[in-house]
C-alpha cells in the first residue's frame, strides 16, 4: 500500500487519480488531497462544476452566491482541507482550481475557507501552523477587512464586503 509523508505522519493512499491522491490519517481518518504533479502559479488545476445545489451550507459544501452552496464535481476535490497560508483558490465565477503558487509533486493541496465561505455551517479550531494561523475558522464575515485582503477571494465573497 503506497504512504505519503503528510505533515509528521505517514498518510495511507485512498484513491489514486490522474494529478492527485487523497490520502488518509490512519488513526483519525481525516482526509486530505495531495498533488502528483507540480504546478505553476496560475495554473488551471482543474475545472469543477456543481454536482448539486444547496440553500444552506454543510462541511462539503462551496458557497457560490448567497443561498447557493455546491457539492463538488468532480468530488475529489472536497478532500481539500483548510490552510491560512492555501496553495489553491476555487474560482467559483471561473468554476476553475487555481494554483496560487508553485505547488511540488507529493504537496498537500489546501484552500483558504473564508476565500470561499461567509458564514460556516461548523466552525473549527486551525492547527495549520502557518504564522498567520487565524486560529478559529466560521467564514469570512468574521475575518478582518485588514486581514482578509491578503487573500485572493471569490468574486460573491468580494461582493459580501462591498455591502458592508
Ligand atoms: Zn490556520
Amino acid at each position: 500500500m503506497a504512504t505519503t509523508a503528510l505533515s509528521d505522519v505517514l498518510m495511507v493512499s485512498v484513491e489514486k487519480l490522474a494529478i492527485a491522491e487523497i490520502v488518509q490519517h490512519p488513526v483519525t481518518g481525516e482526509k486530505a488531497l495531495c498533488s502528483l504533479v507540480a504546478f505553476k502559479k496560475g495554473d488551471v488545476i482543474s475545472n469543477f462544476e456543481a454536482e448539486n445545489v444547496l440553500s444552506e451550507p454543510t462541511y462539503l459544501t462551496v458557497q457560490t452566491d448567497e443561498h447557493k452552496h455546491i457539492t463538488l464535481s468532480p468530488s475529489y476535490l472536497q478532500n481539500i482541507n483548510h490552510s491560512c497560508s492555501p496553495n489553491v483558490f476555487f474560482d467559483t465565477t471561473s468554476m476553475q482550481l487555481i494554483a496560487l503558487r508553485q505547488i511540488e509533486a507529493n504537496e498537500e493541496l489546501t484552500f483558504f475557507y473564508p476565500s470561499t465561505e461567509w458564514e460556516m455551517s461548523q466552525s473549527f479550531n486551525c492547527f495549520c501552523g502557518s504564522k498567520n494561523c487565524l486560529r478559529t475558522i466560521k467564514g469570512a464575515k468574521f475575518v478582518s477587512s485588514q486581514v482578509i485582503k491578503s487573500y485572493r477571494l471569490t468574486d460573491f465573497i468580494k461582493k459580501q464586503f462591498k455591502k458592508g
